[in-house]
């Protein structure tokens, strides 16, 4: 998934985009301090994952060997590899899990969603960022990769999906897809990444990408088209 518009990365915000991000009421703050980080070699870290809204992103990182201590076993898996599904184990925090259970259930007349990717480990991410840099250089690891402890999937909040037997990164083109954009706030899960955000997310668009946040959370940002950056901006 290559895109010639590389969108995302890690040099910090210049002043013009500062400026713009505070203009628009949006600045990457949580818990009300506003990040220090320079860039992505440089994050604050997190301190607490009691909030299920809380923020990760290319600068606040999860602290070294950060693992949550609540994960459980998704049951609706589906592994998308060339020879179709197979059935290995994914996880995601209990609280998310449910969640993503409820909305499973109720998409079943609109969409049969799966499970692609749940929690990955700080080494996981480590190996991958590690990998990508030694071959291609640091700037496009950080383009394409997340470092270590910047993984929302670290967190066991984030989950990766498919629906219906869809290539993954294409399942904002089929019918269906709708359904997922108007009613996962309403389980407590936001498109993470979403399009014509990239520069606030640092991230390119994923259509695939949910992370749960709880209903309160999903909601505000559904109804006023916030992400969780924002979301944190405006608190
Ligand atoms: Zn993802």
């Amino acid at each position: 998934m290559i895109c010639a518009l590389v969108l995302s990365g890690c040099g910090p915000y210049s002043k013009a985009e500062k400026a713009q991000l505070r203009a628009d009421g949006v600045y990457l703050r949580a818990g009300g301090v506003y990040s220090q980080a320079k860039d992505c070699a440089h994050t604050d870290s997190v301190k607490k994952d009691t909030d299920p809204a809380y923020l990760v992103n290319k600068f606040y990182a999860l602290p070294k060997g950060y693992e949550p201590n609540d994960l459980e076993s998704i049951a609706s898996v589906c592994t998308v590899g060339d020879t179709g599904c197979n059935s290995d184990e994914l996880y995601l925090r209990k609280e998310a899990n449910s969640a993503f259970q409820k909305m499973v259930k109720s998409g079943k007349k609109h969409v049969k969603i799966v499970a692609i990717s749940g929690y990955r480990t700080y080494d996981y991410q480590l190996n991958l960022w590690t990998t990508n840099a030694q071959t291609y250089g640091q700037d496009y690891a950080d383009a394409y990769f997340a470092r270590a402890g910047q993984s929302e999937h670290n967190t066991g909040l984030a989950v990766d999906i498919t629906f219906n037997d869809h290539p993954f990164n294409e399942i904002e083109n089929y019918k269906g897809y709708n359904w997922i954009l108007k009613n996962m706030h309403t389980y407590g899960f936001i498109l993470r990444y979403p399009k014509e955000k990239e520069k606030v997310t640092r991230y390119n668009y994923e259509s695939w990408h949910l992370r749960y946040v709880g209903k309160k959370v999903a909601k505000t940002c559904f109804e006023k088209n916030w992400t969780l950056e924002e979301y944190w901006g405006n608190q």
